[in-house]
């Protein structure tokens, strides 16, 4: 077993210039278990498919076997760099300029993947080279597109073998302003909706022999847009109904069309559950069909439901890392959109905390070099305060840091 300590600004650089757009693999997931490997980390690759999908990469590797378990999980794939030209520095050269490194997968999430990587070296070096409990990475390649070879599937294979997560931190950017100044506790539940309303083709001349359904349809959309679901809870923000799509199957401007379409996206706080919000819209799209006079159909499609991990040991614990390091406490929120978290959540607590999120997915996505190296403080704390050990001064670190 060797266990050098890794420098998380370079092993990100190398991780970016992996060109791993979802579903390759593009050398990172193997990048990743040559280092983990000589740790003792007992290394699985897992292809997994589905039909119609293309096969995805993903690693798990996990060193020890005593409780507690505890699981880092992150994403090597990226979403595609968009316009490179428009890019300041390569999408996938990983070049630093005044102090950021720049590159597709700096903040969402190779980063961070790195952060933690680098972390979990030293405080193994630091602590005999086993954690007390286990140590676990839970790394996919499906992530930011499908996810249904990912994260979803790799714990279903862990369940099939009796392994059990205790607790789960994922690394995807949470931070707003400063690194570890927010760190997500649960999040909204989604679900779409398509809303169809019916009327009559005809000559736009001759409109009294047509009915038209874009009239009605705007009026319940509007009546349903301007009804509020609730107004927020203790941990989340007030759920929200967006229509995202409004279309008419129609080129002719001479033509009454015989149905017109909207969909909504609703993203639901812990009031709810998915089939509440599937009646709440039901309801609400009737009674304002009732109003106007429309027929109408409704269907549902994609969906996450909603979750929270009560303030326990693993928010705490994470919570004192930052306040250690930091000098101040995270807010814990539920905002944003979805991550694999929702996958994990059914098999163990889990918190999400990693870099900055301005620039995710964006034209110039970077970090700053010194965030990667304050996130791998942050992290090895966390190691510390969460599996127990020695600080890096040599002082106990207790869970009740925070009082
Ligand atoms: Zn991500």
């Amino acid at each position: 077993m060797t266990l050098e300590e890794l420098d998380p600004v370079e092993l990100a650089r190398a991780l970016i210039r992996c060109k791993s757009v979802t579903p390759a693999e593009g050398g990172a997931l193997g990048l990743l278990e040559r280092l983990l490997q000589p740790a003792g980390f007992a290394c699985h690759r897992l292809t997994m498919g589905a039909p119609g999908t293309q096969p995805v990469e993903n690693l798990y590797a996990r060193l020890g076997s005593g409780a507690p378990h505890l699981c880092f999980a992150g994403h090597t794939d990226v979403v595609p760099a968009g316009e490179e030209r428009a890019w300041t520095h390569p999408a996938f050269g990983a070049e630093i300029a005044d102090g950021f490194l720049y590159g597709r997968g700096a903040v969402d999430m190779k980063g961070a993947i790195a952060s933690f990587l680098a972390a979990a070296l030293s405080y193994l070096k630091a602590n005999g080279g086993s954690p007390r409990g286990s140590l676990s990475f839970l790394i996919t390649g499906d992530e930011e597109g499908l996810a249904i070879n990912g994260t979803q599937k790799v714990l279903a294979w862990l369940k099939a073998r009796g392994e059990v997560l205790d607790a789960c931190l994922v690394g995807e950017p949470t931070s707003r302003e400063a690194i570890g100044d927010e760190i997500k506790i649960g999040r909204r539940g989604y679900v779409n909706a398509r809303l169809v309303v019916y009327g009559k083709q005809g000559h736009s001349a001759y409109a009294e022999r047509a009915e038209n359904p874009i009239p009605k349809l705007a009026r319940i959309i509007d009546r349903v847009c301007a009804t509020p679901l609730d107004e927020g809870t203790a941990h989340f923000q007030p759920s929200s109904l967006q229509v995202t799509i409004i279309s008419v199957p129609n080129t002719a401007t001479n033509v009454i069309p015989g149905s017109a379409q909207a969909n909504f996206n609703i993203r639901y706080n812990d009031l709810h559950t998915r089939a509440d919000i599937e009646a709440w819209v039901g309801a609400q799209c009737a009674k304002a069909a009732s109003e106007v006079g429309a027929r109408f159909s409704l269907a549902y499609e994609g969906s996450g439901s909603v979750f929270l991990t009560q303030p326990g040991p693993l928010v705490k614990a994470f919570a004192s890392a930052v306040f250690a390091v930091t000098g101040r406490p995270p807010a814990l929120t539920t905002s944003g959109g979805t991550s694999d978290a929702r996958f994990i959540k059914e098999m163990c607590p889990v918190v999400e905390a990693g870099l900055l999120n301005a620039t995710a997915h964006q034209i110039d996505e970077r970090v700053a070099t010194q965030d990667l190296v304050m996130l791998t403080a942050i992290y090895r704390r966390f190691l510390e305060g969460y599996l127990g050990g020695q600080t890096d001064r040599g002082r106990p670190m207790t869970l009740n840091a925070l009082g």
